[in-house]
């Protein structure tokens, strides 16, 4: 997988290119067509073309990247990143002996500076694509045949004859029913990246990832939110309880509000004003809540619109997801799937790392992805990252299991820094020591997670990694937390 990034990395910095549109005027062969260009479908089509296939790249978006480049990964962390900024300059450098005066932002500045992040990546793809030889057909492709795709563009129809075809179509936002977006006051995550302003009370419908990334920015620059969860924990799918638990206490100590196991009824607009009725998920206690911009976030659901599945035989999940087997074949021989369209989460790196192995076994190279070891992150702050089984799977699950866990408060380069908020919890077999799970929320969480990845996919014990040598001094040394007899707990 490394090889990955070595030739993606030096070219993502290149902003600004532009390739050109071919338009078409007779059908095409290609080894392998991929539909869709969000990070499973670019890195796969990139990855097909240095393993020696003819591949074309169908694109319906003016920008390549899909939702990760445009409306996803990295505007969201370009505005993490600078509120985080705004916010420590604000509220937390005169604790350090740093006096600032006068220290405020200019939203349009930071919105520019997203766009900026965003063109310089989409730009670095089309680059890519012209420097690997994968040549890039704009506009929406549809599987008329397991053998052939019809792309429709600006300038009518155009027809590839194809070995293999990859569906990589990504997903989009689950819609609230009875809600319809105007992406200015109702907005899905998409709207929440091109606000104009910055809100003066903000609800969010959801408190999963995207829930508390975004209304972790507003809320720093300066907007009331109010995060609104069905559930009675933040944070969604796969987080561990005591990690969500944790989470909801520091980001209410920064002033964000939750009101958990809440049931959303209905959201309308009254003037300029949205208004949004609630009652407790359990019934009774009906009240409505006021704000000027309500983001619902809900989860996202594949996108398979217009990719002709039904006329291939290609029959959808209940989840409305592609199914495939472990090597991302769908039940027709020739059609592929990987990313958001199927199962398992919907991450970019996991959807990279399925395109991978999928044109690699295309190639007839071995196939192995190990959904056991995909981190997670989420980019608050302080950062949460996870990776493997939580205490709340392995309960259900019945397994015998030990826990080492260490706050940041008693860590040493934590406790230097001033950011001492959170821990680290390692669950490991009660009777191999092999690390099952691995749970951190605190300073640099999001990097942290990828050693705990690591000694996972490499089926690591506890142990192990604890006599690993680690840096002094450190952010926190992982596994030595999980006291197994033999190692004595150490926090750095
Ligand atoms: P996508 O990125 O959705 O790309 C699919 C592409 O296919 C799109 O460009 C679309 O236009 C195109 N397409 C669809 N149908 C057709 C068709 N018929 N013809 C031609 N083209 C078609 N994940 C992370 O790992 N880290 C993060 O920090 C993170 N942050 C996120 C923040 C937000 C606000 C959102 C919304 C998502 C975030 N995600 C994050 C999730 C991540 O964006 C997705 O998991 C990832 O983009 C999925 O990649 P994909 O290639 O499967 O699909
Ligand atoms: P999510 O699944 O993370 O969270 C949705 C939340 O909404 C859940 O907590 C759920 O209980 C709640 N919910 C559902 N229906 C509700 C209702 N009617 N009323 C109140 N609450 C309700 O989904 P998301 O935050 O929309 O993100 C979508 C996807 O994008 C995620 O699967 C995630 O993998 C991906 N994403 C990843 C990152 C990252 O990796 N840092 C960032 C953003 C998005």
């Amino acid at each position: 997988m490394g090889y990955k990034f070595l030739n993606l990395a030096s070219s993502l910095r290149v902003g600004g290119f532009r390739i050109a549109t071919r338009q078409y005027a007779t059908a095409h062969d290609a080894d392998i067509v991929v539909i869709g260009s969000g990070p499973g479908g670019y890195v796969a089509a990139i990855k097909a073309a240095q393993l020696g296939m003819k591949v074309v790249s169908v694109e319906k978006e003016p920008s390549l990247g899909g939702t990760c480049l445009n409306v996803g990964c990295i505007p969201s962390k370009a505005l993490l990143h600078n509120s985080h900024l705004y916010h420590q300059a604000k509220h937390d450098f005169k604790n350090r002996g740093i006096n600032i005066s006068d220290i405020s932002f200019d939203f349009k500045k930071m919105m520019d500076y997203k766009a900026n992040a965003v063109k310089g990546l989409t730009g670095g793809i089309a680059m890519l694509f012209q420097k690997n030889k994968v040549q890039l057909v704009r506009g929406v492709g549809t599987i008329v045949a397991p053998n052939k795709v019809e792309v429709k563009g600006e300038n009518g129809v155009e027809t590839v004859n194809t070995k293999n075809i990859l569906i990589a179509t990504g997903s989009e936002v689950t819609p609230f029913p009875g809600v319809t977006f105007d992406e200015k006051q109702i907005i899905t995550s998409t709207g929440a990246l091109a606000l104009t302003e910055v809100p003066k009370k903000m609800l969010v419908i959801g408190a999963g990832v995207i829930g508390l990334e975004l209304g972790s920015v507003y809320q720093r620059l300066g907007a009331d939110v109010t995060a609104i969860e069905f559930l009675n924990s933040i944070g969604g799918v796969g987080i561990d309880g005591e990690v969500g638990k944790t989470l909801q206490k520091v980001l209410s100590k920064q002033g964000m509000n939750f009101k958990l196991g809440t049931k959303v009824l209905g959201v309308r607009k009254e003037g300029s004003i949205v208004k949004v009725d609630v009652e407790a998920a359990k019934g009774g206690n009906k009240e409505t809540l006021e704000c000027d911009v309500v983001l619902i976030s809900i989860g996202r659901r594949p996108y398979t619109k217009d990719l002709g599945l039904d006329k291939v035989g290609i029959a959808l999940d209940d989840r409305g997801r592609v199914p495939v087997n472990d090597k991302f074949q769908t039940t027709v021989p020739g059609i592929y799937a990987i990313g958001d369209v199927i199962h398992g989460p919907m991450l970019a790196h996991k959807a990279e790392d399925e395109g991978i192995v999928c044109v690699e076994g295309i190639k007839g190279l071995p196939v192995h992805f190990n959904y056991d070891a995909i981190p997670s992150v989420i980019y608050t702050s302080p950062e949460v990252g996870w990776v493997g089984k939580s205490e709340e799977d392995l309960k259900k699950e019945g397994k015998a299991y030990k826990v080492g866990k260490f706050p940041f408060l008693a860590n040493s380069r934590a406790k230097t820094n001033g950011e001492t908020d959170g821990f680290v919890k390692v669950l490991s077999d009660k009777a191999t020591d092999v690390i099952l799970g691995t749970h951190i929320i605190g300073p640099g969480a999001g990097e942290l997670v990828n050693e705990a990845v690591l000694a996972q996919e490499y089926g690591a014990a506890a142990e192990d990694v604890a006599r690993v040598c680690h840096a002094h001094p450190l952010p926190i040394r992982l596994p030595s937390m999980v006291t197994t007899g033999r190692t004595p707990p150490r926090g750095g």
